[in-house]
């Protein structure tokens, strides 16, 4: 799993870090808040650590930007202790948990753990749309116009990805790692494979919209 741990006190911030890679995730930095943005809106991560108090953009806003693009990717907020008002309103604008400062690490990885068993971004609700197409990824049902088609789960589960970063280039070995899990023998013989099976149905269903192979980075939805 990938995490993406945003706070401004260095010392905090890779105190935890080192503490996360020891229970076996990956971890990447951000110290402020337009950088925690810039890193959140990828959607790469599977979890985000965001703390509340932060420079440049506080977590709360960069929480509602993320929200605002679709991203949706579970979010802790760290929140100073007795915060209550931060502890709703963050809530309220899409939070997944919250944890007061100054905290416990172990209750920091049992709060992962929880969000982890629930599933990454690849499970959420409502529907993805991209130029006149639709996506439902709990249904695994593609529309275009009248015509719609059932995905298989790892197809759905691809595009999904795809729509959800529509606006950014998704690498082959993202798409291995969000679709078929860290510790598997799929390869990128495997995407291409079910790459082309969606520009089939995308042809079939007579859609405008095209998965483009940016050479040596991957691909980008183009409407
Ligand atoms: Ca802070």
């Amino acid at each position: 799993m990938r995490i993406l741990l945003v706070e401004d006190e260095v010392f905090i911030a890779e105190a935890i870090a080192q503490v996360l890679k020891k229970s076996g995730y990956t971890v990447d930095l951000a110290f402020d808040g337009e950088e925690g943005l810039h890193h959140g809106l990828s959607g790469i991560y599977d979890i985000i650590v965001l703390d509340i108090m932060l420079p440049k953009m506080d977590g709360l806003a960069v929480l509602q930007e993320l929200r605002d693009n679709d991203i949706m990717t579970p979010i802790i907020l760290l929140t100073a202790r007795g915060g209550t008002e931060d502890k709703i309103h963050g809530l309220d604008c899409g939070a997944d948990d919250y944890l007061a400062k100054p905290f416990q690490t172990d209750e920091l990885l049992a709060r992962l753990r929880a969000l982890g068993r629930r599933g990454t971004i690849l499970h959420l609700d409502g529907l993805l749309t991209c130029g006149d197409l639709q996506l439902d990824p709990l249904a695994l049902i593609l529309r275009c116009g009248a015509d719609e088609v059932q995905l298989p789960p790892k197809e759905s589960q691809m595009l999904e990805l795809l729509m959800r970063r529509k606006n950014f280039v998704t690498s082959k070995e993202m798409l291995i790692e969000k679709v078929w899990g860290y510790e598997t023998d799929a390869d990128e013989n495997r995407v291409e494979m079910y790459i082309s099976l969606l520009r089939k149905k995308f042809g079939m269903m007579g859609s405008t919209v095209i998965i483009q192979t940016i050479r040596g980075a991957g691909y980008i939805l183009k409407p």
